[in-house]
Parts: C-alpha cells; structure tokens; sequence
C-alpha cells in the first residue's frame, strides 16, 4: 500500500491562527512523504468565544498563493483549497453565506465549541461526568450535521477526547450508540461523508477520531464517502498514521477513500 493516489485532506497553514507553516513547506513536505497532494483547510470559526481565533482569514489572499501553487506543481501534485469551519448553531446563515462567496474545494464541518465553551481549553462543566460531558458534545455535533447543510464530511468525531482529564477518554460506539447513530446516518442521508483525523495519534489516543468501532458502524449503515486527514499544525504530522488506518479501513471493508475537488467527491482505491 502506497500514498501515491491519497490526497491529506486536513492541514493548517499560517492562515490558520494556530499553524505557523507556509503553504509552499505544506506542499514540499507532503511531496517528501510521497502524497498525492493535500487540502489546506485553515480555520474560520465564527463567534469564537476568546480571542485566541479567528472568524476567518483573507481567503482572496490564500487563494492567490494556492493557485500560484496548483499551477506550479498541476500533473504532480494536487493542492486544493480547504476550510475548516466551525460550526455553533446561530452561526449557520453567516457560515453558509461565506461558503457560498469562495469557491473551495472542500469544507469540513467541525465542532470545537459546545455551549460557547471551546473545549479545548476548558473543562464542559465540571460537576458532569464523563457520560454527561460526552453525550452534549454528540449532541451539538448532531446539531452541527443536522441543522448546517454547506458541507462535505464531519470533521474528527471525538475531537474532544483530546483535551479531557479522564483515565479513560475514549469515546466508544457501544457507550452512545444512540446519538452516534443519529449521527452517521444524517451523514448519509445528506449524502456527506465523514473524515478519519489521524492527529489522535499525534496526541497519544492510539486511534483516530472517530475509533474503528465508529467507522465500523458507519460502513454498516451504507457509509461510503471517507476523507483521510492528519490535522497537521506542525509539518511533520503530514500524512501521519496514514499507511495503518488505510490497512485498517479495507480490513473493515472500505474499498476507497476521497478527497474533493470543486466540492464533489474523488474516490481512489485504497
Ligand atoms: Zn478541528
Ligand atoms: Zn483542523
């Protein structure tokens, strides 16, 4: 199994406000590990509750780099335009608006802040416990694919297994099998797809988000449409862990994964 036809659908770039990479050593290092090209999809998360991010970035001015890219290196290597927009509910008409006037190849609908708190800097509520804590995030994630329509897969389900205390943070099938239900199968019914982000492996959870006992399920509904995506903040997180989840993958039966271009889905052969 090789990298030569999969796209790293998922990395930041100096656009983003927590990435200092340019796009060029994105590019350089995703050639170095032998990609077929990746998706720079940087943040734009509205109504982010400190100022740590941003709304957005001046995405004319990233366009002009990444066609500059494109055309450089078109025949060898993809470089697609990207974002990664995070979702709160009262943000779906500006967001959708936004998506609408730029023309991406790809968006991922992500979920970074539950109740106005960014999870990855502060605790839910703290007198919940893990079940409780666990079932609002689904919950807003449910939210998130249920009432915002503007996009192509649901990006790193259990994302908030990185930041929590627990001896345990794993977020397994069976404990919430009712909501990751509802879940999967909004995903298909809208014909959107859901992304496997290997950057749990990058912050020692030994598995992707979401686990195999997810994406197990997800193929059992019917699930088809896949993005592999390594979340890259640094450069050498580019394509990471992709070789042994692609393995895994068609173990449990997935025949392609994606990428997108001008917003429809790509399918290589895994
Ligand atoms: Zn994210
Ligand atoms: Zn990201």
């Amino acid at each position: 199994m090789s990298l030569q036809n999969i796209v790293d659908c998922h990395v930041h770039s100096h656009f983003s406000s927590d990435s200092q990479i340019s796009i060029k050593n994105l590019v350089l290092q995703g050639i170095k590990v032998g990609l077929a090209g990746i998706t720079v999809t940087d943040h734009a998360d509205l109504d982010y509750p400190n100022n740590l991010s941003q709304p957005g970035f001046d995405f004319k001015d990233r366009a002009r780099i990444l066609n500059e890219l494109k055309n450089e290196y078109a025949g060898s290597f993809k470089v697609l335009q990207g974002l990664e927009l995070g979702f709160q509910p009262q943000i779906v008409e500006r967001a959708s608006k936004m998506v609408q006037e730029n023309s991406f190849d790809f968006v991922i609908n992500s979920t970074h802040v539950v109740d106005s708190i960014d999870v990855c800097r502060r605790p839910l509520n703290e007198s919940w416990t893990k079940e409780q804590v666990y079932r609002r995030y689904l919950t807003v994630l449910y939210d998130s694919v249920s009432m915002f329509d503007n996009f192509d897969v649901v990006g790193h389900i259990g994302f908030i297994t990185r930041y929590v205390p627990y001896e345990d943070p794993s977020l397994s099938f069976k404990d919430y099998s009712d909501i990751i239900d509802m879940i999967l199968k909004t995903v298909i019914q809208k014909g959107k797809g859901i992304e496997v982000n290997t950057a749990g492996y990058f912050y020692k959870l030994k598995a992707p988000h979401p686990g195999f006992d997810i994406l197990t399920r997800y193929k059992e509904l019917g699930g088809t449409i896949l993005t592999l995506g390594s979340d890259s903040h640094v450069v050498t997180q580019i394509g990471d862990h992709f070789i042994p989840v692609l393995q895994k993958l068609a173990s449990i039966g997935f025949e392609y994964i994606c990428y997108f271009e001008n917003r429809k889905p790509v399918f290589s052969k895994i």
